[in-house]
């Protein structure tokens, strides 16, 4: 697993949103993975993601405390932890400054509109040129869409492996625009979803708390991790 590693972003989310902010500015093309523990796992399982996680050109963060042990034992630099949700709203904030094009992918319906309305209040430069709900589309009409509207940004939340999946197809035939899957930043950002209250991202437990509001989540977490541990030196 040494080599999703060698493959991280090891610097800060300043750093990366610098990046993202000069990107937008000069249209170019961009695709930000936001990794945990079973996005690694996954990719050992699938050789489509696994490509994706490979390539020296896409952005990968540590979106979780397991990355960040992961790097530890391996004996790599600590990565910053840069969450999925702190980084849409942080590019949210770039995309208010600089009066960009940003279009959402993902969730239900009601998800989506919300997120919608939260986003045009607190972002009034941001054009939502775009949005579509994540459980019943075709694929080629949204990969048409965001080529026709040539967003700035696309926001997809569509869980792992699914959003990067969508996005290595859909800017295959792009050649500008910011791309990141944000898994489950849509119910938090929207108000849907509570995030995990300071105590528990102080100390890192952002897990526990998902698992105490969504206990389904147990087993899922529990098998990526053990996993993940038992597999890294591998
Ligand atoms: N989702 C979706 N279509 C699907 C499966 C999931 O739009 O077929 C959405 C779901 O509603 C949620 C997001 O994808 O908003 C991420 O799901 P999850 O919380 O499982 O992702 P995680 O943050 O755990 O990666």
């Amino acid at each position: 697993m040494k080599k999703y590693f060698d493959n991280l972003f090891y610097d800060s989310k300043e750093a990366l949103c610098k990046i993202i902010a000069k990107k937008v500015k000069e249209n170019q093309k961009m695709f930000i993975i936001t990794a945990n523990a079973e996005t690694f796992i996954n990719a050992t399982k699938d050789k489509e993601l696994e490509k994706i996680l490979l390539n020296k050109n896409n952005y990968i963060t540590a979106d979780g405390i397991s990355i960040i042990k992961g790097a530890k034992i391996l004996n790599c630099p600590k990565p910053y932890k840069i969450t999925g949700v702190e980084l849409m709203s942080d590019m949210l904030s770039i995309a208010n400054k600089q009066k960009s094009k940003i279009y959402l992918f993902g969730s239900g319906k009601k998800v989506l509109n919300a997120l919608n309305e939260k986003i045009s209040n607190k972002y009034p430069n941001v054009k939502i040129v775009g949005l579509h709900e994540g459980y019943n589309y075709k694929e080629n009409d949204i990969f048409n869409e965001i080529k026709k509207l040539k967003p700035d940004m696309i926001f997809v939340a569509l869980g792992i492996p699914k959003q990067e999946k969508f996005i290595e197809k859909c800017s295959l035939n792009l050649n500008k625009g910011i791309f990141i899957g944000v898994g489950g930043s849509f119910d938090v950002l929207s108000g849907y979803k509570k995030r995990a209250p300071k105590f528990f991202r102080k100390f890192n437990l952002e897990w526990l708390y998902r698992i105490i509001k969504e206990p389904k989540r147990l087993k899922r977490f529990y098998q990526n991790n053990i996993k993940f541990f038992w597999q890294i030196k591998k």
